[in-house]
């Protein structure tokens, strides 16, 4: 391909882009795909010639596309969203196209520097403490794991990352029995090990009860264990559940220990003054994510990692082989020291055109948006089907389960996995389901970028439909 048809090849897709997104409800938002209908359809071996672009794309349409489930789909109400917007698909383009591998200052200064900017745009939006230092990661998966990591060297003298693991060491972590799998996941990379995860119980609105956490905190003591760390989670996963951050900052002070706070979906919520009671305590807190990309606009990847002391962070990540170092090492940010992989995409730039083209206020005036439909939703679906709501309805998230007389849990269980199912099938909306004290229960989120309110009064029709 020469520039010549990458332009002509550009101006078509950027109108099959923009097509794209004003029809994507038209979509079945789930892909109806089964397991290797794409594959089967893909040659074994790769091309020996060179393809023209327009067979390609062509192959794009038809092959791909039937395999796409629609997350921009104002339709889509299942897991937590992972919005994009137009103004962030704008800046991929040009991080796209720029290729710029954004490791250390000198591989492009600008992109450390708006980085950094932006870091201190969000904290300060957010409400979040002032000392607080930001850096991107990619997930919040990764940010945890971080933040599990400097945990375990400052805990140890930054002496594990030289030594490994003696056997000596018995460090126990701690979260409620509602965290995000991430968590499970961290503690055995970081090598404390799954047996050495405490999960602690939660209260009727299935957030970590403090007295349960000194509980457990006391007993490992007692048995000769370390407490390390606890994770709050702000917005659990299943419902969003708060933990209370205040409380278990005390404790954390108290004993000693990390505290991490997991506000991956729901920490875009704090840009509005009246939710900032999720994170009241977090000025305790040794290290905060969230995940741009999920509520905020922002295409994934992108994930704000905030740390307290970003000496004990960089201590914990920083490796200096000769060809890495350069003059200004002391007096800018080299952000490969920040996290675990070396080379990092040009991520601030999607986030400096999403937070300048919405504005605070676009940005608010969306979320409240987001928030009156899951409120609306709430009572309706109460008043017209007589549906139970199963947890707390913090932000834009309802918790529901459809009722059925002379059913038992078993049995209202399937029900309501069957009518999920029905749902899911007709194309017309995607939700999907957890599990809350063994009751199963339908999840529904209201936060797509593109959502209005008929496509919320849409949804409560097909649930009438069906039930
Ligand atoms: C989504 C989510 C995560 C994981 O986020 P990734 O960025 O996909 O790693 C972690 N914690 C909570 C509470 C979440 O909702």
């Amino acid at each position: 391909m020469n520039s010549q048809e990458f332009r002509k090849e550009a101006h078509r897709l950027v109108d099959w882009m923009a097509d794209y997104l004003e029809e994507v409800e038209q979509y079945p938002v789930k892909s109806p795909q089964a397991p290797g209908d794409l594959l089967k359809q893909l040659p074994a071996a790769s091309p020996e010639k060179g393809e023209a672009f327009s067979t390609i794309f062509s192959d794009f349409q038809s092959l791909v596309m039937p395999g796409i489930t629609h997350w921009q789909s104002p339709n889509f109400f299942a897991y937590f969203p992972a919005n994009s917007s137009y103004p962030s698909v704008l800046a991929e383009m040009l991080t796209a196209t720029l290729g710029a591998q954004c490791m250390i200052w000198e591989t492009s200064p600008a992109a450390a520097e708006l980085e950094e900017r932006m870091m201190e745009w969000i904290r300060d939006m957010m409400g979040l403490p002032k000392d607080f230092t930001g850096v991107i990661q990619d997930t919040a998966s990764t940010a945890t794991l971080c933040a599990i990591l400097s945990a375990r060297e400052k805990a140890s003298g930054f002496t594990l990352n030289h030594t490994g693991f003696t056997g000596n060491e018995k460090y126990t972590i701690y979260c409620s029995s509602q965290t995000h799998s991430s968590i499970d996941k961290a503690v055995r990379i970081a090598g404390i090990g799954s047996d050495q995860l405490r999960k602690v119980a939660v209260d009727s609105e299935f957030a970590m009860r403090p007295d349960a956490l000194e509980a457990h905190i006391k007993e490992d003591i007692a048995l000769g264990y370390t407490p390390l760390c606890v994770v709050a989670a702000t917005g659990t996963t299943s419902s969003t559940a708060m933990d209370p951050v205040s409380a278990i900052g005390e404790i954390c002070q108290r004993y000693n220990l990390w505290l991490h706070v997991d506000a991956a979906y729901a920490g875009t919520a704090t840009i509005l003054p009246e939710k900032r009671w999720i994170i009241e305590g977090v000025e305790m807190a040794d290290s905060y994510v969230f995940n741009p990309h999920k509520w905020m606009f922002t295409n994934f990847d992108c994930t704000a990692y905030y740390v307290k002391d970003k000496g004990a962070l960089i201590r914990t990540f920083e490796i200096l082989p000769e060809y890495l170092k350069t003059k200004t090492d002391h007096i800018v940010n080299n952000y490969r020291d920040w996290g675990v992989p070396l080379g990092r995409r040009f991520r601030a730039l999607k986030l400096w055109f999403v937070i300048r083209s919405y504005g605070k206020e676009g940005i608010q005036k969306r979320l409240r948006e987001h928030i009156s439909y899951a409120q609306y939703f709430e009572e309706e679906i109460q008043k017209r089907l007589g549906a139970k709501i199963l947890a707390p309805t913090h932000l834009n998230l309802v918790c529901l389960q459809l009722q059925k007389p002379g059913h038992n849990t078993e049995a209202l269980n399937a029900y309501n996995a069957e009518i999920l199912q029905k749902i899911n099938d007709s194309g017309k909306a995607y939700l999907t389901h957890t599990k809350l004290n063994g009751v199963y229960c339908i999840r529904v989120v209201f936060g797509q970028t593109y959502l209005q309110h008929r496509h919320v009064e849409n949804l409560l029709q097909l649930f009438e439909s069906l039930v």
